[in-house]
């Protein structure tokens, strides 16, 4: 084959993955990324001490990653130590709070104790999510989403009642568990995949099974190792990152895209995979007669949220948090109203906080505590000082409460990030942290098309397009858009 140069927009999961397989088949790739570090938004920054993951804090699915590095002959223990958390993570009620253990005997032990018979209705629920998982993670994930007949192969046809992909997650749900804490500790893994759960397909339960029976890792040094690692393999292949390059513009000629414009130079290329947020890159980057959709189009899409996020530096421990927390402790249904239907600052927001320095030690100097607060937040919403302080009151207040513990004298260091962050350092559609949601009409062949229709050496990869959001997902886009490249220069011979 021809040694093509290839560019690549972006340097988040997607892109670094992209990136590697072209150049492991010899193409010359260049990354161009508008920001001074790589990664997207999983980047990280170090202040006071404190070394903070800025996105993604949950590392679920290994296998996917493992998957990638053994492409490059490479092990994740080649870049870092994976590090399986116990209690994997905790969801604090109104009354109670439960943590969720590593050993599977012990959560089943748990269901037992919070319902009489929880334990066989988990074994069931988990034997139904690990099917899904093994279909849906192995096979249907790294179909490029171009033709329903990925999807209507007489496998799955057979098996689809066994994918549950026409039910509700929210129903499914409740045919296993009537006790309100188990139900809200099943459904709250599909709020990664940004909808409610009455409108997440049941198929979805794979994300329980990852996240409860496969677990919850974390790799020390913090998540931006996993974007580190993926630079390393790249640089070993040849790919050449090109920092502080913003694309302004995607030149093309002959319905082909020629080369790349920045402000001061223009980059001749063969061939373009775009890993920038999909509605930027077609809006902004390419002429109108040249996109895949009108802008009305992302008007109709359901995002998942955006977030409000806090960085903080705590200077004393803080008692009673596991890494994990997931406070619980208003009703679900009511923030998901406003999140999604709404679409307005929430009146009682559930919320996350990540505590990973008690885990690792290198995220914090010694005695102090690195905590990160997130709330999610309809994308688009005005996010000025005033609404964010006010959040942060709300969070803090039920923070202190649950750990009985005065942490705001002890902050010294502080730092926001919100809608407009999200739009400024990733040009995020409405600010949105992790893309689409999804449901049922936005889910495999429904997604955003992977190749642009117009223009045939364009392809997109990344959280807007298949197989969706998430990290482990991104990796999988980042590979399937490299192979149908690689595949149309076969065709094109
Ligand atoms: C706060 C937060 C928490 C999350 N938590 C989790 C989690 O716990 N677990 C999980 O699995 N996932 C999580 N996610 C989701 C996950 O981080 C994303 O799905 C994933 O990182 C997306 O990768 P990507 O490659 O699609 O896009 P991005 O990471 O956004 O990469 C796109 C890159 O393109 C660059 N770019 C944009 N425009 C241009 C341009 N014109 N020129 C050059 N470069 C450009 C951007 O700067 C960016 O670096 C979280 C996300 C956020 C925001």
């Amino acid at each position: 084959m021809n040694r093509k140069k290839i560019g690549v927009i972006g340097s988040g999961f997607s892109g670094l993955a992209a990136a590697s397989v072209l150049a492991k088949e010899n193409h010359e790739v260049h990354i161009f990324e508008k920001n001074e570090q790589i990664g997207g938004r999983a980047r990280k920054f170090s202040a006071n001490g404190f070394t903070f993951d800025m996105g993604p804090s949950w590392y679920w699915m290994p296998d996917v990653m493992e998957k990638f590095f053994n492409k490059f002959n490479h092990t994740t223990s080649d870049f870092y130590e994976l590090i399986k958390l116990d209690p994997g993570f905790k969801v604090i009620f109104k009354d109670d709070a439960v943590s969720i253990p590593a050993n599977w005997d012990e959560l089943c032990a748990l269901f037992e104790d919070i319902e009489v018979g929880g334990a066989d209705q988990l074994r069931k629920f988990m034997a139904g999510a690990e099917y899904k998982y093994n279909i849906g993670v192995n096979d249907l994930v790294y179909q490029p989403g171009l033709s329903i007949l990925e999807v209507m192969r007489m496998d799955l046809v057979k098996g689809v009642f066994k994918l549950d992909v026409f039910s509700s997650f929210r129903t499914h749900v409740r045919k296993y568990f009537k006790d309100p804490r188990l139900v809200a500790i099943m459904e709250f893994p599909v709020l990664f995949l940004g909808a409610m759960p009455k409108d997440t397909p049941a198929l979805y339960s794979l994300m329980n099974y990852a996240g409860m029976k496969q677990g919850t890792f974390y790799p020390m040094g913090g998540f931006s190792m996993i974007p580190e690692a993926m630079q390393k393999i790249a640089m070993e292949q040849g790919v050449e990152f090109h920092l502080n390059h913003n694309v302004n513009q995607i030149g093309l000629e002959n319905n082909k895209a020629t080369h790349l414009q920045f402000d001061d130079k223009k980059v001749d290329v063969d061939a373009l995979v775009a890993s920038a947020d999909y509605h930027h890159v077609e809006q902004v980057l390419l002429p109108e007669a040249f996109r895949n959709y009108k802008e009305n189009y992302w008007e109709k899409r359901v995002f998942a949220p955006s977030s409000l996020l806090f960085y903080l530096g705590v200077d004393k421990k803080v008692p009673n948090l596991d890494h994990h927390n997931l406070f619980f402790d208003e009703d679900l249904d009511q923030h998901a109203e406003e999140l999604y239907v709404n679409k307005s600052w929430p009146s009682k927001p559930l919320f996350y906080v990540c505590c990973p320095s008690l885990t690792d030690p290198s995220v914090a100097p010694e005695g102090k505590e690195n905590v990160f607060l997130l709330m999610p937040l309809a994308p688009g919403l005005e996010d000025g000082e005033a609404l964010r302080e006010k959040y942060f009151t709300i969070m803090m207040d039920r923070l202190e409460a649950y750990t009985k513990c005065e942490i705001r004298s002890a902050i010294s260091y502080k730092r926001s990030y919100c809608i407009s962050d999200f739009v400024s350092d990733y040009n995020a559609y409405k600010g949105n942290a992790y893309g689409l949601a999804n449901t049922l009409l936005q889910t495999a062949n429904l997604k955003p098309k992977i190749k642009n229709n117009k223009i045939d050496n364009l392809y997109y990869t990344g959280q807007l397009t298949v197989p969706g959001p998430g990290v482990p997902p991104s990796i999988i886009s980042g590979q399937v858009a490299a192979d149908q490249l690689l595949k149309s220069f076969k065709k094109s011979k």
